[in-house]
């Protein structure tokens, strides 16, 4: 059978969101995790662990550093601080431990893993071509797996001077991508809080061995999610914004 990889970002504790996208990626060898795994949502414990519980690796991103208050939240939302203080509290010293021994980087054969970017793993957001431009001189694979925006997007490097980016044209579930001859920036989406208006929970599988990458989008009981967060207490903004995908 063929080896696929499971690719996922931005989990943040959205339990029910992850459980609907590991049974749509059914039958995977392992899941690489772009980090936020915790932060916004109402289950930090439970996602984590699930994600323990499988063949992963995971790189931290800076919701997961700043709920174990190793980074700073002054640039965060009053809401996100808010969640961040909360997750600080729910979580085990198992799970505390889990994080902070996160690595800011990973690298998996032709791939490297990162939450924000090569450049900056931890803050830097890649949200227009110019941005992934000035980020492949920072790793060394063909191709690198970025997170931390909560929107799917691909980025390709045209040639070896990196003076000609490419942003794909807008993708549509299940498109399946050939990674061809020319380096890569691909970022699968949020599982649990996706920011592109769909609230479908997003990820990507990878066959290796093809060089292919299908993207896809998958429902899940968002009002179950809300109605933990709401008796968690966590700020009605967040709640709502699941609904809308944004
Ligand atoms: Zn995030």
């Amino acid at each position: 059978m063929r080896v696929r990889y499971l690719v996922v970002s931005d989990i943040h504790s959205n339990l029910v969101a992850f459980e609907a996208v590991l049974n749509d990626a059914s039958p995977f060898e392992a899941v690489w995790c772009l980090g936020d795994v915790v932060g916004y949502g109402p289950q930090p414990n439970e996602c984590i662990e699930r994600l323990r519980a499988l063949p992963f690796q995971c790189v931290a991103g800076n919701h997961d550093w700043a709920s174990i208050s190793k980074l700073d939240t002054s640039d965060f939302n009053p809401d996100a601080v808010q969640a961040a203080l909360w997750t600080r509290d729910q979580l085990t010293r198992d799970n505390w431990k889990f994080i902070q021994e996160l690595p800011e980087k990973l690298v998996e054969g032709d791939f490297t893993l990162v939450h924000g970017s090569p450049r900056h793993p931890i803050w830097e957001y890649i949200t227009h071509p110019g941005v992934a431009a000035q980020n492949f001189s920072c790793f060394d694979t063909a191709y690198c797996f970025f997170g931390h925006t909560h929107e799917p997007a691909v980025y390709l490097s045209l040639n070896e001077q990196d003076s000609e980016r490419e942003e794909l044209p807008e993708l549509v579930q299940r498109t399946t991508i050939h990674l061809d001859r020319h380096r890569w920036l691909i970022n699968p989406g949020g599982v649990g809080q996706p920011r592109d208006r769909d609230p479908r929970a997003s990820y990507m599988l990878l066959d290796p061995q093809a060089r292919t990458l299908e993207y896809r989008r998958v429902e899940y009981p968002v009002e179950e999610t809300q109605r933990l967060m709401r008796a968690a207490g966590l700020p009605p903004r967040l709640v709502e914004r699941l609904e809308y995908g944004w």
